[in-house]
């Protein structure tokens, strides 16, 4: 078993087979997987998947890329969809300064305004961070009291990682750790056995034997083996694990529905 935190199945990467790639993840023993969204509109069309499929759950959110080009009112539209309860956590939110794709300041205030949904509804954040650790380091040190949320396809440095842990937050690993190049063993190894989990980011970051080709939920099963072998664990207990904490920080109830 294994269960995907963090996918985005919405993509249009999926137009053509979506029904069949996840018949693909149900057969390789995925348990679950949350279509993480990007914006309002993608939230939408994700929570058309979680309404139509026990083990699809998803969020709602802006991404950091997307932060210059909000539309007016997009916090309200956010707000409303967290209410639905197969809407799970806010996000993915966060700071990208390594594709600066929005202005730096509308990403902090984005992110900051994501904070107060998560507060206001009880829901935990996912949190996008690359290039962009000691900003990313001053918010969860600011973080108002009780704030839960992952650092997802953790790529950033020690003081990032240790933040993370410090506020009581999980770490999502991706089909990196698959990579020849992949450095952050150590950093694998450093989280507690119940804040880590696995993810696959579908379409993109396909795991060793499929690196450069569309990435899918079935995968994560590749980079929770993996990240076992890292960690000096047993696969079948940490694939177990992942599931449980997948369904801990979501709030999820086992046989699907939220909890
Ligand atoms: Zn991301
Ligand atoms: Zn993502």
């Amino acid at each position: 078993m294994s269960f995907d935190s963090h996918c985005h199945i919405t993509s249009d990467a999926f137009d053509e087979d979506r029904q069949e790639v996840l018949r693909r993840a149900w057969s390789a023993g995925v348990q679950g997987v949350v279509a993480i969204s990007s914006t309002p509109d993608d939230a939408r069309n994700a929570l058309r998947l979680a309404e139509a499929d026990p083990r699809v759950w998803c969020t709602a959110g802006l991404h950091p890329h997307e932060a210059g080009e909000a539309r007016k009112g997009w916090d309200l539209e956010v707000g409303e969809l967290l209410t639905h309860p197969r809407v799970v956590a806010v996000g993915e939110c966060g700071l990208d300064f390594h594709y600066d794709f929005a202005p730096r300041a509308s990403q902090v205030e984005v992110l900051e305004r994501q904070v107060a949904l998560a507060e206001r509804y009880d829901l935990p954040l996912v949190i996008h961070s690359r290039s962009a650790d000691s900003e990313m380091c001053s918010v969860l040190r600011g973080l108002p009291p009780g704030i839960r949320g992952v650092l997802h396809c953790f790529t950033g440095g020690d003081e990032l990682l240790d933040a993370g842990l410090e506020a009581g937050w999980y770490v999502s690993f991706s089909g990196i750790v698959t990579f020849s190049r992949f450095d952050g063993m150590d950093q694998v190894r450093r989280v507690p056995e119940e804040r880590i989990l696995v993810e696959t980011d579908a379409p993109y970051l396909a795991p060793v034997p499929h690196r450069g080709h569309r990435n899918e939920p079935a995968f994560v099963t590749l980079t929770s083996r993996r990240v076992a072998e890292i960690r000096g664990e047993d696969p079948g207990e940490f694939s177990r694990r992942v599931t449980e904490n997948a369904r801990a920080f979501y709030g999820l109830e086992p046989t699907g529905g939220a909890a």
